[in-house]
């Protein structure tokens, strides 16, 4: 396990977790064979990987910005069931451990709304209705996500659970942006499609430094190399130019990067050998 905190220029940037769960490693990795995923991540009985839900706490000082809200509390039994999800001590847990509490959050950004980026975005109240988590956040989701999350495709409907978002608006807590956007100085979304036709990233810069959240850009450190691309995907070569660019960029202005389902690196950069992208572990 590599670092879980780094401090960029004035700010400081915390890596939490919402808990584990476990999807096929085929599906995972897309056309990247069996032989060559498994060294990385060996796999259960079930062909299954065990993928973690990983959140980025931003604090700029004034304000702290939350990066992905995990899989939540409230998940249907036969889900969580199917996923082995493992959520303890949940991400609100993990927020108390470094001292915050739900309240704190001033915003909340979903690089998509699948369940496993949003779930944690509301949860159900004594009166089983459901809420949003952080009460004074504005969550930052991209209208174009919104709109198809509101009428997926018969391929990925089972990844958008209204519950997860619809409480947002109706507790007017939702903000929806147009492509990249400055929610706060030095913090930014920027449009990255791939997985869906309107996933963000997360670009955070202070003091001449700058992280980079990938989302399901690249999920693990395992990704990095640029066949590897997950089938969930809807637009795969997409995914693949973008990572070429993303990357091209990260070299060159020696960015810090962020992993979503990464078990063991919340941070890595990467490097290019021999036209090969490789990565590289925070020392
Ligand atoms: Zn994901």
């Amino acid at each position: 396990m590599t670092m879980n905190r780094i401090a960029l220029g004035q700010f400081e940037i915390h890596g939490l977790r919402d808990g584990f769960f476990h999807l096929d490693g085929g599906a995972m990795f897309g056309v990247v064979p069996k032989p060559l995923w498994e060294k990385i991540f060996p796999s259960d009985s079930q062909n299954r990987i065990r993928l973690a839900l990983n959140s980025f706490l931003i604090n700029t000082g004034q304000s702290r910005v939350l990066v992905e809200t995990g899989i939540g509390s409230d998940l249907e039994e036969k889900i969580f069931k199917h996923y082995s999800v493992e959520r303890e001590p949940g991400l609100v847990g993990s927020l108390q451990k470094l001292g915050f509490r739900a309240v704190d959050i001033d915003f909340v950004i979903n690089t998509h709304l699948h369940f496993d980026h949003c779930g944690g975005n509301t949860y159900k109240d004594a009166k089983e209705k459901y809420v949003p988590t952080f009460p004074q956040a504005k969550y930052i989701i991209q209208r174009g996500e919104w709109e198809y999350a509101l009428a997926p495709s018969e391929r990925d409907r089972p990844s958008y659970l209204k519950q997860n978002f619809m409480p947002l608006k109706e507790h007017g807590q939702l903000q929806l942006v147009d492509g990249d956007y400055k929610i706060i100085d030095g913090v930014e979304v920027v449009l990255v499609p791939g997985h869906t036709s309107r996933h963000q990233c997360v670009k955070v810069q202070s003091a001449g430094e700058v992280f980079f959240f990938l989302g399901d850009l690249v999920p693990t450190s395992g990704h990095v190399g640029l066949p590897y691309i997950m089938s969930y995907d809807l637009f795969p070569q997409q995914t693949l130019e973008n990572k070429k660019r993303v990357f091209d960029q990260a070299i060159e202005g020696d960015w810090i990067l962020g992993f979503n389902h990464d078990p063991d690196h919340f941070f890595g950069k990467v490097r290019k050998e021999e036209k090969k992208y490789k990565f590289v572990p925070l020392q």
